[in-house]
């Protein structure tokens, strides 16, 4: 007799405790944010240029780590940031085009920055501070 078929209920996804809206991005200010070879065809397609283009133009490849990362600009906060990320805004001006990286991070229900954030804005009274990781 064949055993009966279950199917079982579906767990609720969890529900997260962070607010991007809120951060000023500080996930895109990590200093290597790796990219494979779909990334960079992604990137390609988005900006109408060639895989080799791309590569060359939006990432490099870090000899100690072994990894090829995004390119990083200068940012007022953070000392630098993806290139992508607005300076203004502090948000993705490739969102739909982003790597795969940046669309799971940070990978489950919570944020440890934005845990630090929001402690930092309570403690000075100011919703907008914008909280570094050095002194
Ligand atoms: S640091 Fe955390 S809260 Fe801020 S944008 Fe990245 S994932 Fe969102
Ligand atoms: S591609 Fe967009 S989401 Fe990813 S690090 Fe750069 S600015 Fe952030």
């Amino acid at each position: 007799m064949p055993s009966k078929r279950i199917i079982p209920i579906a767990s609720r996804p969890a529900r997260l405790s962070y607010s991007c809206d809120k951060c000023p991005s500080y996930c895109c200010t990590y200093p290597l944010i790796e990219v494979g070879k779909r990334d960079i065809a992604r990137l390609a397609k988005h900006f109408g240029l060639s895989y080799e283009r791309a590569e060359e133009r939006f990432t490099k490849f870090d000899q100690e780590e072994k990894v090829r990362a995004l390119r990083h600009r200068k940012d007022e906060h953070f000392g630098t940031a993806c290139q992508f990320l607005d300076q203004e805004t502090r948000r993705c001006t490739i969102y739909e085009a982003r790597p795969g990286a940046c669309r799971t991070y940070p990978n489950g229900p919570t944020c440890g920055y934005y845990e630090f954030l929001k402690f930092e804005r309570e403690q000075q009274g100011d919703e907008d501070f914008i909280a570094t990781t050095t002194a």
